[in-house]
């Protein structure tokens, strides 16, 4: 039997997806089973969209902002008009557009009867499609599982099995119970399996994730961490996945990474001459003697988890920072020739608008120390902290709307704070001042990697 792994559209087709590498180098290192990948996202944006795909293939040869920001606008607008047309047609049960051609790229790719289509489902942009192909596949007696962050109760439905982690998904695949300790699980991963000329941007960025979760887990909007285990993987491994891959632009996809953890990782990536760029949370034990050893090592770009310029907030989101702190840490990464780029959460429950205008002001005057800054509105997700104790965020009443593909939209009120409305106008009337602080084009934040080409 052999499988196929499917990397379902939407997402942005910005670099070879991890979760198929890595499940791909964990079932060929602990089984017989022959694996095939297939980038059916890419594959669906190649067809679609093949001129704004030249254009950012091509963007550094005498590369302009404006030109950018208009290329890559007029690209996300078309794209958020393409995917939401799509999506409503498959919640009317109608085809996608494309449905046909991408069906028809997995059937080719499958050898036997008996094989077997697994969908990686990491982003809800992503379930929509998912859907349709799966009930696609069935008429043609095919049979698919999934698996990832996004699967929900209606892709459970519709799929033969689905599977919480590689080790269920082995188990099945090879019909008996394996023992975990036997496990080969510090496989490098090949992002050569993929076509890497092809994603658009003008040199590959290969996503690695060197632990398992985050290891703070406290911030209590987020639950990203999933409820993991902790663990974080071998730097060998990480090392052999970079070598293995001979690209020289490399993303650290995990949510943060701890300062420990950080200058091995800069001992290791120093020799190897790459650049790279991470997710942090701006806490003051990374000093500028720490910052310049990642400079040192290729560390090009950092996003940082600031969320707000307010103190009070940032203790009810249980951030582990406070804004002096954030202003230096921001200060020294300036130093040290890192880019700053900066999450930035409004309308946290009980936020005032004295308090967002707090943010305002942080943002304004770090200014000299900002690159980049990637706004979004609270939204409350089920399982979180805030979502168990609502009250201690002054959250009076949860509703919970039911959606036909997705999850159950959940919208709440509160007892004191900014409502939706004004959170809305007071964004929207800060708008530009918020973009005269960037000093990449706004659009960057649709694509990162594109950031880590121009450095
Ligand atoms: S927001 Fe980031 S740092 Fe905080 S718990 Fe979530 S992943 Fe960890």
């Amino acid at each position: 039997m052999e499988i196929l792994l499917v990397y379902p559209p939407f997402c942005t087709p910005a670099s070879p997806p991890y979760s198929l590498a890595n499940l791909s180098a964990f079932l060929e290192a602990n089984s017989t089973i022959e694996t095939s990948l297939l980038d059916l996202n890419l594959e669906f944006h190649k067809l679609k969209f093949s001129k704004y795909q030249q254009y950012f293939q091509n963007f550094k040869k005498n590369y302009s902002q404006e030109e950018y920001e208009n290329v890559s606008k007029e690209y996300h607008q078309l794209t958020k008009k393409i995917y939401s047309e799509n999506n409503l047609k498959v919640v009317k049960n109608k085809d996608p557009e494309l449905l046909t051609k991408l069906t028809a790229q997995i059937i080719k790719q499958i050898k036997n009867k008996e094989d077997l289509v697994a969908f990686s489902i990491v982003y809800s942009s992503q379930a929509f499609y998912s859907l349709a192909l799966i009930k696609e596949l069935k008429k043609h007696n095919i049979k698919t599982v999934v698996g990832g962050p996004a699967v929900n109760d209606k892709i459970k439905q519709a799929a033969d099995e689905c599977f919480d982690n590689e080790v269920e998904l082995l188990e099945y695949l090879t019909k008996k119970k394996t023992s975990h300790d036997k496990l080969i699980c510090n496989q490098a991963l090949d992002f050569n399996i993929f076509q890497l000329k092809d994603y658009f941007l003008a040199k590959p960025v290969i996503p690695i994730k060197t632990t398992s979760t985050c290891f703070y887990r406290r911030c209590t909007f987020c639950t990203h961490h999933q409820n993991k285990k902790y663990h974080e993987f071998p730097l060998e491994q990480i090392k052999q996945t970079i070598i293995t891959s001979k690209q020289k632009q490399f993303f650290f996809i995990d949510d943060m990474i701890s300062k420990k953890r950080l200058l091995k990782l800069a001992e290791m990536l120093k020799p190897l001459n790459v650049s790279w760029m991470c997710q942090l949370r701006p806490t003051k034990d990374l000093d500028e003697k720490t910052l310049k050893t990642l400079a040192e090592s290729g560390l090009k770009i950092v996003i940082w988890g600031v969320e707000s310029g307010n103190d009070r907030i940032l203790k009810l989101m249980q951030k582990g920072t406070n804004t002096k702190d954030v202003a230096k840490v921001l200060t020294d990464s300036k130093k040290v020739n890192i880019k700053n780029v900066l999450y930035v959460m409004f309308g946290f429950p009980t936020e005032t608008k004295e308090e967002f205008l707090d943010t305002i002001n942080f943002l304004t005057e770090n200014k000299n120390n900002i690159d980049l800054i990637s706004t979004s509105t609270f939204g409350l997700q089920k399982d979180t902290p805030i979502y168990n104790e609502p009250k201690q965020f002054n959250i009076t009443k949860i509703t919970e709307t039911k959606r036909t593909v997705l999850e159950a939209k959940i919208s709440y009120q509160t007892s004191s704070g900014l409502t939706q409305k004004e959170i809305k106008q007071l964004k929207k009337s800060h708008k530009h001042i918020l973009e005269k602080i960037n000093k990449f084009p706004k659009e960057m934040n649709f694509f990162r990697e594109h950031l880590l080409n121009l450095c």
